[in-house]
């Protein structure tokens, strides 16, 4: 079976965004998508925001939308802990950069948060990490790694 990878909807060349367009990553899908079985998710669409939809950003550990300023920062972290509690095991997950949702950095997005309090080891990347040959090789070993010692997906979470 090949390892379980979480990844951002949108980079998939799913129409998810708040425009209604896609992110597709050809990395991604091209060099990891023959090896892994990718998760897709989208947090805002999955949490009900729609397509289009405003765009969002966050506050410190508040999500709202940008003008008007409506909160959705108790939706999405219910979602989120209820969405990742109800996942099978994953190996590892490309998140989205820039995200309020799904980003890594320089702030975590709330849905990324959830995936990483649930799996503290998982290896995770945003997508611009995968342009790097090095960062890339190095994820996907963790990736597989990760199943032959069992260390996200036979360590209890399910
Ligand atoms: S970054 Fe995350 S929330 Fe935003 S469109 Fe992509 S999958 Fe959906």
């Amino acid at each position: 079976m090949k390892p379980r990878v979480g990844v951002s909807a949108c980079l998939l060349g799913e129409r998810v965004r708040y425009d209604g367009g896609h992110k597709h990553d050809p990395v991604l899908t091209d060099l990891l998508g023959p090896r892994v079985e990718f998760v897709s998710v989208c947090p805002e669409v999955e949490v009900g925001m729609g397509i289009p939809r405003p765009p969002l950003h966050l506050e410190g550990a508040r999500m709202v939308e940008t003008d008007s300023g409506r909160d959705w920062t108790d939706p999405m972290n219910a979602y989120a802990e209820a969405r990742v509690a109800a996942l099978d095991h994953l190996d590892g997950y490309v998140f989205k950069s820039k995200s309020p949702s799904c980003g890594l950095a320089p702030t975590r997005g709330l849905f990324a948060e959830a995936v990483a309090r649930r799996w503290p080891d998982l290896p995770m990347v945003e997508e611009r990490d995968l342009q790097d040959s090095a960062l890339r090789e190095d994820f996907i070993r963790r990736v597989f790694a990760g199943r032959t010692s069992g260390n996200a997906s036979e360590s209890g979470e399910e």
